[in-house]
């Protein structure tokens, strides 16, 4: 039920627990996050995001690309399995979503018959194989098989993927479920809301329906699911936070 997304110069662990925390009132029953460095390292847990931080106690956390999730199930049951972050192709492609995949039954049986296995009875999970299965079929770059994959689905989505073989970008989507992206200086940020942005910058942009936005450490490029390049527009946050 929460998202939290960071691409910049610091360690992206400690900011994506912080942020987790503070979208914590959403409600929740599992957490997890992925680091990206020279490898995509995933953990997740059914149960607290402090739960998930004893977990993580004591394992290497550095990268300076990452994402954090709190999970409230709707397709498949609360575990460790279930939660989010979902990979795809050994972990290469990683994916967190809020929201629901209507039409994931589909893509699932049709992927399964291409010999796809899955690790999670998630509707999420089938999302990121099919973004792979698009780079497989079409040969297509990570971000026009996100956008054609977009396209595929019905449903509300706000996700987040991540690629070890893409490591200086994040990219980000909403359909009917909110996203904000921070502007800092060779930095953004990713968030539900912007309670877990609002400490580190005031500059703001609303991702808008059917938009994607490709981030890399000092660029940001918003277009539609049509492939129309969007202009995003940075606002100013009135928002003041207690620390
Ligand atoms: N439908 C997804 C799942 O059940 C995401 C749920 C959520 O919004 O946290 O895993």
């Amino acid at each position: 039920c929460g998202i939290v997304g960071y691409i910049g110069y610091r360690d992206a662990y400690p900011i994506i627990i912080k942020g987790l925390h503070r979208l914590e009132y959403r409600g929740y029953d599992s957490a997890g996050v992925a680091l990206l460095d020279k490898e995509m390292r995933v953990y997740k847990k059914a149960g607290k995001v402090s739960d998930l931080e004893d977990f993580v106690k004591g394992i290497d956390t550095s990268g300076t690309i990452g994402m954090g999730h709190t999970r409230w199930a709707t397709h498949g049951a609360p575990s460790d399995r279930n939660s989010h972050p979902h990979s795809s192709g050994d972990r290469k492609l990683t994916i967190i979503h809020n929201g629901i995949i209507e039409n994931y039954n589909v893509i699932k049986e049709a992927l399964l018959g291409k010999g796809h296995i899955f690790k999670s009875d998630t509707d999420t999970e089938v999302l990121i194989h099919l973004v792979e299965d698009i780079q497989n079929e079409t040969g297509l770059d990570l971000q026009e098989a996100v956008r054609v994959a977009l396209n595929r689905v019905i449903g509300a989505y706000a996700i987040v993927i991540m690629s070890a073989d893409d490591p200086d970008m994040v990219i980000a989507a909403r359909k009917g479920s909110p996203m904000v992206i921070g502007v800092g200086k060779g930095e953004y940020f990713i968030a539900s809301d912007a309670t877990p942005i609002v400490e580190y910058t005031k500059n703001v942009i609303y991702l808008n329906d059917n938009e994607i936005a490709y981030i890399r450490r000092d660029d940001l490029l918003v277009k539609t699911i049509d492939n129309t390049v969007q202009t995003p527009y940075i606002q100013k946050l009135e928002l003041q936070l207690e620390m």
